[in-house]
């Protein structure tokens, strides 16, 4: 851990209210910090709105600090659900994943031996003991093995995020949405000075937090900044139904299924998001989704589509969050990644501190925006 010589922020401009704006702005604010949250759009109304918006860190082996930065994700939401309190948004009720596939299950299998043994809870049930004991209303193979990791959840992102801004925003945060940050101001020193925004008006700010989703790479070229970053994009569905027959978040064959309300439900499919680039007409993409989840669920066969969208991921070019302040611009931090509904809360704690005290967490190390610098 390094203790950088860094003066207290008079005022802090987070760019975009996200999960991950809206978690580092939530932090800041609690430890006293002058906040202004900066939004395009409205708060929530980004790719926070439009994700499956799984909490875990079973799909993250890639690489054990980024497995670590996710379990200490999860941890960061079953201790905001304690200090805010639970309400619409937060849905402990575990993950299921199952497949069709021979040789995938060979694979799932095999990491969940791997979690097994670096303390992740998961445990192996039947096709039929998951539909006598947890979801009545799934079809799938008596025998098929299913992967049940009971510490994982999902997250309804818009109302978490309303429920952070507003309670900044009641403990003193500014809050402007609807414009758009054009422009960073420096010093001679290069340091931060101010953001120029869309309706013209100008504040002055001494640290800015670029929390703009996919449209990252843009804030920091404000900076003169290159945040090389990939183009994923994925495709979600929300249908409505009488009452959502599932109680949590699951992979089954060829689809993503959650609840997402009382009477509403998201569907995704990696599969599904390969077409996005053939052309095919978004509205055919829904109808597949929706054909998928009614062959898992055939109580959905009442079911109807809402609305669709396709979302860009937030992701740096080598998959794994850009967190952290960039040296060389004195008073600019970046918030940026992919998997951020898991990470945001933990990001915007460790963010938080960073900014507050210049404290650099060591649980940070590989996902320095420095790694990026020409
Ligand atoms: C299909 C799909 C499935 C996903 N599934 C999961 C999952 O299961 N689990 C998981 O953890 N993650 C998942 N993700 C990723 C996750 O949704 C994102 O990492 C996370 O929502 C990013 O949040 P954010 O705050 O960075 O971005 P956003 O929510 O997009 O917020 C950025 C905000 O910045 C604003 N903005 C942009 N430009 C400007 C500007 N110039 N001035 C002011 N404001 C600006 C926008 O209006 C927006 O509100 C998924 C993503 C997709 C697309």
């Amino acid at each position: 851990m390094r203790i950088a010589s860094v003066k207290r922020p008079e005022r802090v401009a987070v760019i975009g209210a996200g999960i991950l704006g809206a978690s580092v702005g939530w932090n800041l604010t609690r430890h006293g910090a002058k906040v202004v949250f900066i939004d395009a759009g409205q708060p929530g109304e980004g790719v926070t709105n439009w994700s499956f918006s799984w909490v875990n860190a079973s799909n993250k082996t890639v690489r054990k600090s980024y497995f670590d930065l996710n379990v200490a994700g999860m941890a960061a939401y079953r201790e905001l659900a304690r200090t805010i309190g639970p309400d619409s948004w937060w849905h402990p009720s575990g993950h299921l994943r199952w497949t069709d596939d021979p040789a995938a299950e060979a694979k799932f299998l095999e990491t969940a031996e791997l979690l097994a043994s670096w303390d992740y809870r998961v445990e192996v049930y039947t096709g039929a003991e998951v539909r006598r004991r947890l979801e009545p209303a799934l079809t799938m193979p008596g025998e098929v093995p299913v992967l049940f990791y009971a510490d994982e959840a999902w997250v309804h992102g818009r109302h978490l995020v309303g429920r952070l801004v507003g309670q900044a925003v009641a403990s003193g945060a500014e809050h402007r949405s609807g414009t758009a940050v054009r422009d960073i101001g420096a010093g001679s020193d290069g340091s931060i000075r101010a953001v120029a925004l869309s309706d013209g008006s100008r504040l002055d700010v001494d640290t800015v937090v670029n929390a703009a989703g996919p449209n990252a790479s843009h804030i920091a070229e404000l900076i003169a900044r290159h945040l090389p970053m990939r183009r994923e994009p994925g495709v979600i569905t929300r249908i409505s139904c009488a009452q959502v027959p599932i109680h949590r978040a699951m992979h089954a064959p060829h689809i993503e299924l959650r609840p997402d309300g009382d009477a509403s439900m998201v569907l995704h499919s990696r599969e599904i998001d390969a077409l996005i680039d053939t052309g095919e007409d978004p509205a055919e993409l829904a109808r597949l989704l929706h054909e998928s989840a009614r062959h898992v669920v055939p109580e959905l066969g009442n079911s109807r589509i809402v609305e669709t969208r396709v979302a860009n991921r937030p992701i740096p070019a080598d998959g794994f969050p850009s967190v952290g302040a960039v040296p060389s611009v004195p008073g600019y931090y970046e918030a940026v990644t992919h998997s951020g509904i898991t990470l945001g809360p933990v990001i915007g704690r460790l963010l938080a501190s960073e900014i507050l005290s210049g404290k650099r967490d060591e649980m940070l190390a590989d996902f320095r925006p420095e790694r990026f610098l020409p």
